[in-house]
């Protein structure tokens, strides 16, 4: 195993993009068999740089390239401790094909321990896609993976968990994309052998002209197989949260004949299937008050919480638009006009 960092410092904002792809492309394909660790750094046209961890883990047959990127929203811990933890375990000896592996996208974020944004701009990444190459820094992000990341993956797991107000069920998710019908079937069957115990399956509605706006379904649309995990909650982390991630990924590997054997551990552990979501957004700004967690039952129509003002004077009730199981709410006090506020899968 060989272990080198090579960092790439671009001079000129006005060459970024294609110094950018002139230093992954070639990242990728100049990499020996082995593991190397590199730093990207990623410059928008304003002078502000973010640097990107990433690591190659190339093996000597040829197979397809997998990204695995958590850290999107740097507090979302279980995913990324996950993606260290895989880093140290895969052995690439006995893989084929390649592993992108981006433990941290975005280390601004992590490092000032700022929930949703990138502080350096107030953008969220997630929301940035395809991104702009003469934007601010997160749009360049997005722009850079988008073109230069996603472009030269296979299947893409894109990784996140229950922000520091997030309240979430473990699950994995993909687009029921009609367009990519084998991308869509691949999708599914990985989620099926994943591990976690919850799939949900998203409609892909995307007009030519409508950005993606997520990281996995910018992927959707390039072609790429692509899913995404939630684990964790309110911006915490326990060991069998980063455990499952782990496990995950070597499940997806076999599945894909690139590491390991399909053998017995890659059954079937899904005991629910969401294939339609409903959302209730913020009403009005105020404080939330709720007896129910993610993962409860409830029944269209049933009061869920309800809004007070900065009193405790009561204001809004908030109702089920559905019956099903709460995948995710906010999970702390204060709410905004226009957030989502829970979403129930059904
Ligand atoms: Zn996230």
């Amino acid at each position: 195993m060989k272990t080198h960092l090579l960092s790439i410092f671009l001079i000129s904002s006005s060459f970024l993009t294609f110094a950018q792809e002139a230093g992954f492309r070639s990242l990728i394909s100049r990499s020996k068999p082995g593991i190397t660790d590199t730093i990207f750094t990623i410059r928008a046209k304003n002078n502000t740089a973010v640097q990107i961890p990433m690591t190659i883990v190339k093996g000597r047959d040829k197979g397809p390239t997998f990204t695995v990127m958590a850290g999107i929203h740097g507090m979302e811990y279980p995913p990324i401790l996950s993606l260290l933890e895989f880093r140290k375990e895969i052995d690439p000896a006995l893989l084929k094909g390649q592993v992108i592996i981006i433990p941290i996208v975005n280390q601004t974020s992590f490092y000032t321990r700022t929930p949703f944004v990138n502080p350096l701009d107030g953008v969220n990444l997630n929301r940035a896609f395809p991104g702009d190459p003469d934007g601010t820094i997160t749009e360049v992000m997005a722009d850079f993976l988008t073109k230069e990341v996603f472009a030269s993956t296979d299947v893409l797991l894109d990784m996140h968990g229950g922000d520091v107000g997030e309240d979430l069920i473990p699950f994995i998710c993909y687009y029921d994309n009609k367009q990519f019908r084998n991308q869509t079937a691949l999708a599914s069957r990985l989620s099926e052998i994943s591990g976690f115990e919850t799939i949900v399956a998203y409609p892909y509605i995307l007009s030519p002209d409508q950005p993606a706006m997520y990281a996995f379904k910018q992927a959707v649309r390039q072609g790429v197989t692509a899913l995404s995990i939630e684990i964790g909650r309110l911006g915490n982390w326990r060991k069998e949260e980063v455990s499952l991630a782990k496990k995950s990924l070597f499940r997806l590997m076999a599945e894909l004949n690139m590491y390991g054997t399909k053998s017995a551990n890659n059954v079937s552990q899904v005991r629910a299937r969401y294939n339609k979501q409903a959302y209730v957004s913020v009403p009005v700004q105020g404080i939330f008050v709720s007896e129910m967690a993610a993962g409860d039952r409830i029944v269209k129509g049933a009061e869920v919480g309800y809004i007070t003002d900065v009193f405790g004077r009561k204001k809004l009730p908030v109702y089920a638009p559905e019956s099903g199981i709460i995948l995710y709410k906010i999970g702390t006090p204060p709410v905004n006009k226009g957030e989502t506020l829970l979403c129930i899968g059904f």
